[in-house]
């Protein structure tokens, strides 16, 4: 009899131990999902780059995200001198560059920009840049004469594209490729498709502002992406844009620029005039599924003006806008308006033109 309790005693100990070790278990598990965001923050691609994400491989699918920025940037970059593009330029009228995947996908992709946005989007503006050497440590006013000689080597038609031996050429000699104004666009969504791999369900991909917003925050509410505020230095907001599996990329005239006798001068170029846009918009964001999209687009829309810019983002399934103008009116494209709100009540929500 004592043996009998003895054991359904020793038995009831052992089931105990169990419930108490298996329901820890559990706890622990969904703990660890919830509290399993991992921020990393580190320089590429000329910016900080800012990966949140959440899930059990996060570890694995950040150092794979910074691989896959390493190899774009090898590729593509024009400050590296033996990078895919900086080939192409070298060898500017004289012969084609067998190109990767990567490089032939976006310069096959810029060229694309450019017809959309007539020619106000190019990536044959390196010429230009390189005068200005906006962003680097002694920016200049280029001389007029210095302008018009180089915004004779301005023109997209002139980038050779051979699908079938994959290289890309330039007609004339001097000219170059910049894929600085889609690149980053291109990059955050290999990242996406880095973290997807890597079963990630919940990611904020920053590449210095150009951000994807992979599925929904981790308490399954929608991602608020921040406008900035163009006219405030301090990373202020203007509004917050809601979204859910969204590439929102801005280009505005406060990310690279400098000031000269009050005139302030930053980097998005007009291919018209070869000196940076004077359009009415100050900032230009896009909404769109695909991050390349929306880095062409933005750069485009900023220079096109307001009224061709909303007409052009309206015609493209899928893709939508916010423009902010000089006068502080923030203009909305039809697909986005109940998912923005404007913050800061020194600007004015449009609707219309
Ligand atoms: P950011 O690089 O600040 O995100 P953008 O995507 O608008 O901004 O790209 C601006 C960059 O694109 C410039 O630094 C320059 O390298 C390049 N660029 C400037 N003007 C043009 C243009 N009209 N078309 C294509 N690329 C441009
Ligand atoms: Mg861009």
């Amino acid at each position: 009899m004592i043996r009998l309790i003895q054991q359904n005693l020793f038995l009831g100990i052992v089931i105990g131990v169990l419930i108490i070790v298996i329901s820890t278990y559990v706890v622990n598990k969904n703990k660890k999902e919830s509290e399993g965001t991992i921020v990393r923050e580190f320089y590429g691609l000329g910016t900080i780059i800012r990966l949140r994400v959440d899930g059990r491989n996060g570890e694995r699918a950040i150092q794979e995200a910074m691989d896959r920025l390493n190899v774009i940037e090898n590729k593509m970059s024009v400050y590296k001198e033996f990078s895919e593009v900086s080939m192409i330029n070298k060898n500017a009228g004289v012969s084609s560059q067998g190109v990767s995947t990567d490089t032939y996908f976006v310069i096959k992709k810029t060229v694309e920009y450019s017809r959309l946005s007539e020619g106000t989007f190019d990536p044959t503006i390196r010429p230009i840049v390189s005068l200005w050497r906006i962003g680097s440590d002694n920016p200049r006013i280029p001389s007029k004469s210095e302008i018009t000689n180089n915004l004779k080597l301005v023109n997209y038609e002139d980038i050779i594209l051979d699908e079938r031996n994959h290289s890309i050429g330039l007609k004339h000699e001097n000219q170059a490729i910049d894929v600085g104004g889609i690149a980053k666009g291109y990059a955050a969504d290999e990242v996406r498709k880095v973290f997807e791999n890597c079963k990630i369900k919940s990611a904020l991909i920053d590449l210095g502002g150009n951000i994807y917003a992979l599925g929904t925050k981790p308490d399954n509410t929608l991602w608020n992406v921040g406008i900035q505020n163009p006219s405030d230095t301090r990373g202020e907001h203007i509004g917050v844009i809601s979204v859910e599996n969204k590439s929102v990329v801005t280009s505005g005239n406060y990310e690279r620029y400098f000031t000269k006798e009050g005139k302030i001068y930053h980097h998005i170029i007009d291919p018209k005039t070869g000196y940076p846009s004077e359009s009415e918009i100050i900032s230009s964001t896009i909404i769109s599924d695909h991050s390349i999209d929306g880095d062409g687009l933005s750069t485009g829309g900023y220079i096109m003006g307001l009224e061709k810019s909303i007409k052009l983002i309206e015609s493209l399934k899928g893709i939508d806008a916010i423009f902010i103008t000089k006068s502080k009116e923030v203009y909305v494209t039809s697909g986005i308006k109940n998912n923005f709100k404007i913050t800061n009540t020194q600007f004015t929500y449009k609707d219309s033109l």
